[in-house]
């Protein structure tokens, strides 16, 4: 690798990257161009994906069907404002979302990225919360540790407020109900303690509760660990029972991200409200949705302000409901259960080769998610070093080396990725 084409000085004095400190900042591959499953440095170097750019490349780089799509509305237009006008793609989108959410979900509120999503869905249950119960004392979440939800204000206050941001903007984030992790696993047996402490807060505190909120089966960012479904039984049930709203935030899951269209489905439990991004635009471009229910909607349009209260400018942008049509039916066509089965099968047999090591907390697989628990904090840079000199990208974070590849991913590309992941890991001097 030739570092003075692959390190931009100029980027370095002057570009932020994604929480990194300017005076000390790790280092940044440049980047020439992506295909498929790889990523090519400037420099010539090639990369086998192991990230799908934080989750969101499903189909791989440079596909030529989206490609197609993107350019033939870019040719109609790319943008037009949502207040007031619609547009096809908006209306194709929603039509195709409706058909592969949980059934209950019945209005889409299209938003701009994953975070804002997020905002949305809270102040959505805000609203929806104070018009159904006439309380106004009725506006605070509850979640569980280790969850994550994204970087604006209200999503970072139900991130986990110790791996989360708490740290940095600690009394002026508003104060959440925070719960326990569930640690039941989620291939392992159900432990009914998991869920006694949200039934006790909602005992004592549910007038001042207007929703719950959730990563269902897999939190990401916040730990990677898969837990029970039967948890998100319980807390549907303790929902109704409480006249509390449940929010899933599916950003990370959607997609067949853990072998389900939806991890939703893996409990077989509707949320009032749900998030996606990510994968909604095959990673091309940002975008996300909200989805509620009807009593969701009608509790909003009948409470104090009668409207939703939110209105970016890019909302339903044409451009990103193009690419997100074309990526949903490329997902409708193809056996995706069995391509993530797939996926999966490899990532297990090839990761496990990593539980007998000595430094190996934990291996854990579910559909395109392979995670590999080290036994302390991975040094990213260093990490990422041996990586690029061996041809794969992956970004662990915290103890968690991980990787969610794209879909597109070949059987030996896969192998490769996990073993080199297997080799680096089993040296505790290279992180
Ligand atoms: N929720 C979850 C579960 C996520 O994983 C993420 C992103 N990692 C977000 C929200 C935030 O999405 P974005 O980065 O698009 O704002």
């Amino acid at each position: 690798m030739e570092k003075e084409k692959l390190i931009d000085s100029w980027d370095r004095d002057h570009l932020w990257h994604p929480y990194t400190s300017t005076s000390t900042p790790l280092p940044t591959y440049k980047v020439e161009s992506a295909n498929g499953a790889v990523i090519t440095l400037a420099d010539g170097t090639e990369l086998i994906d192991g990230m799908s750019s934080w989750w969101c490349i499903i189909h791989g780089y440079n596909n030529h069907r989206i490609n197609a799509a993107a350019n033939r509305q870019l040719s109609k237009m790319s943008h037009v404002m949502f207040g007031g006008f619609t547009h096809e793609p908006a209306i194709e989108l929603g039509k195709g979302l409706l058909e592969v959410v949980p059934p209950t979900m019945n209005y889409i509120f299209y938003a701009d990225s994953g975070s804002v999503a997020v905002e949305v869905a809270m102040k959505m249950a805000i609203q929806a919360a104070v018009s159904k119960s006439g309380d106004h004392k009725k506006t605070n979440f509850a979640t569980i540790r280790s969850g994550y939800h994204g970087d604006t204000w209200n999503a970072m206050s139900v991130c986990d407020p110790v791996t989360g941001m708490h740290g940095a903007f600690g009394s002026a984030l508003p104060v959440r109900f925070f719960l326990p992790q569930p640690r039941s696993r989620f291939d392992g047996e159900w432990n009914p303690a998991d869920i006694e402490p949200m039934r006790s807060l909602f005992r004592e505190r549910a007038g001042e509760i207007a929703a719950v909120i959730l990563e269902p089966v897999v939190q990401g960012a916040g730990g990677m660990w898969f837990y029970n479904p039967e948890y998100l039984r319980q807390a549907r049930k303790l929902c109704d029972e409480y006249g509390i709203l449940l929010v899933f935030d599916e950003i990370a899951t959607g997609f067949w991200r853990t072998g389900k269209f939806f991890a939703w489905e893996h409990a077989g439990v509707e949320p009032d409200i749900m998030c996606i991004g990510k994968g909604l635009t095959a990673g091309y471009m940002t975008m996300s949705a909200v989805l509620a229910t009807k009593d969701v909607a009608d509790a909003i349009s009948e409470g104090e302000a009668g409207v939703m209260m939110h209105g970016p400018t890019f909302m339903a942008n044409p451009l990103s409901c193009a690419v997100a049509v074309e990526s949903l039916k490329m997902l409708r066509e193809k056996d995706m259960a069995s391509v993530i089965e797939n996926i999966e099968g490899i990532l297990k047999e090839e990761l496990s080769q990593a539980k007998s090591l000595g430094n190996v907390n934990d291996v854990r697989v579910l559909g395109s998610i392979g995670v590999v628990e080290v036994d302390r904090s991975v040094d990213v840079g260093k990490f990422q070093e041996i990586c690029v000199r061996k041809g794969v990208w992956i970004r662990p974070f915290g103890k968690n080396v991980y990787v969610m590849p794209p879909y597109v991913i070949s059987d030996e590309q896969l192998r490769y990725l996990c073993r080199v992941l297997v080799e680096i890991v089993s040296d505790e001097r290279n992180y």
